[in-house]
């Protein structure tokens, strides 16, 4: 009886329920029972890590971290943690980064990834030498130039009321989601925020890698960069904010970091959670527009926000005080789209599928517009579009949302 219980690292009992096999993205394409949470857990009961074949390593990549499985689980089983644990073990048996290099070859021999590689590495070239993106892409330097500078940083002041936490995307990349969440905040009755100076990566992209030494590190970079102050920190990447609000549990075993995770965690506001606070509900003051007029909006869900931080209403409630906007839903319900930071890249072909069954909802929607938080959501929405030709635009929320707020 004893071998076919699945018992966790951390002394959890799995049900066998299969409620996670089913809900796991990466099972609804592959059939594999493997691929799923229940029996990536089967494995991982049973084989170590630091000793495991480079099958196993490649069973651990094909998970999006993505928490779905988490979300069903009757027994409330930490299933990314156990992954995430497992690929830090590999990591440590190479002596280095086994599970990144293996992400990276799988990327760089996939033919059909050069087109879609090609945009990020452009993209990630602009990334300054320090970003823990540009090391997960093994980047050279390069000197960034960016089409908008991002607002300037500053110091943290005590008496500054609202920090910002832009993250590599919005920092480096596509500086127009720091500007135009700053515009919003101001039309909300918000404080600007102020980009918190020292601040860098989250880490998110080391963690998925099993390199904790370096999650580590970014994580108190970032504690430091926002000490000082008790003020309130807008996060408008939904994969960072998911990530920053793991910090206590990443460094628990370090007494010294430990309660100011806590701390800074207290503080993380959710983007479109903080907004709404501020501003006024627009379609009270104007007429009714009727449905033919508006601009059709799906508003994609990023799984870090949905299942890990369980915020899908806010964002929908702040579309809707838009009278221009006529928001509509996937006829099965939110979907993941497939990119989950590097599996994009170790798995090209899985997660276009994963995507390809997303678009062909989306179809059926006939809206004209995606909108989310998460910059690797958009990167995947963007790509996924351009590939089949569709004419709908993608963009953050707060780029959507500046546009149309006077
Ligand atoms: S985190 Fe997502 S991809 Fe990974 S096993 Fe769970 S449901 Fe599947
Ligand atoms: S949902 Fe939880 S209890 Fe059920 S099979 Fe998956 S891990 Fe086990």
């Amino acid at each position: 009886m004893e071998q076919h219980r699945t018992v966790t690292a951390t002394g959890g009992l799995c049900a066998k329920c299969g409620a996670c096999t089913v809900a796991c993205p990466v099972f609804q394409v592959t059939g594999r029972e493997y691929h799923g949470g229940r029996g990536k857990l089967h494995l991982l009961a049973r084989l170590d890590p630091h000793t495991a074949s480079a099958t196993y390593a490649e069973i651990l990549s094909r998970c999006l971290l993505c928490g779905a499985c988490e979300a069903v689980c009757p027994r409330g089983l930490k299933i990314t943690d156990e992954i995430a644990r497992a690929r830090a073990q590999l990591s440590r048996r190479a002596g280095e980064h086994n599970f990144l290099r293996f992400l990276t070859r799988q990327a760089l021999a996939h033919p059909g990834l050069a087109k879609g590689l090609g945009t990020l590495l452009r993209l990630a070239e602009k990334l300054p030498a320090e970003s823990g993106l540009r090391l997960r892409l093994n980047l050279p330097a390069a000197d960034a130039v960016t089409a908008k500078a991002p607002p300037t940083p500053g110091p943290v002041d005590p008496a500054t009321p609202l920090l910002y936490f832009a993250g590599c995307f919005a920092t480096h990349l596509q500086p127009e989601i720091a500007l135009a969440t700053a515009s919003l905040c101001r039309k909300a009755g918000q404080p600007t925020p102020v980009a918190a100076r020292g601040q860098g990566c989250c880490g998110l992209a080391a963690y998925a890698a099993g390199d904790l030494d370096t999650a580590k590190k970014l994580a108190c970079r970032n504690l430091e960069a926002f000490a000082g102050s008790e003020a309130p920190i807008l996060v408008s990447c939904a994969s960072c904010l998911s990530h920053l609000t793991s910090y206590p549990a990443l460094l628990a075993d370090e007494p010294e970091w430990r309660d100011q995770a806590i701390a800074f965690v207290a503080r993380l506001r959710e983007f479109s959670t903080l907004l709404l606070a501020g501003l006024a509900d627009q379609t009270t003051d104007r007429a009714p527009q009727p449905p033919a007029s508006r601009q059709r909006v799906l508003y994609h869900d990023p799984c870090h926000l949905r299942f890990r931080l369980k915020i899908t209403e806010a964002p929908r409630t702040l579309l809707g005080r838009f009278p221009q906007l006529q928001l509509v839903e996937l006829p099965h319900g939110p979907q993941c789209c497939g990119h989950g930071g590097l599996f994009h890249l170790a798995h090209p072909t899985l997660s276009a599928e994963i995507r390809d069954r997303l678009l062909a909802d989306f179809a059926a929607t006939g809206a004209e517009t995606v909108t989310t938080t998460c910059t690797g959501c958009l990167l995947q929405w963007q790509q996924g579009l351009a590939m089949t030709e569709h004419p709908s635009r993608v963009m953050h929320l707060a780029l959507l949302l500046d546009t149309l707020l006077p």
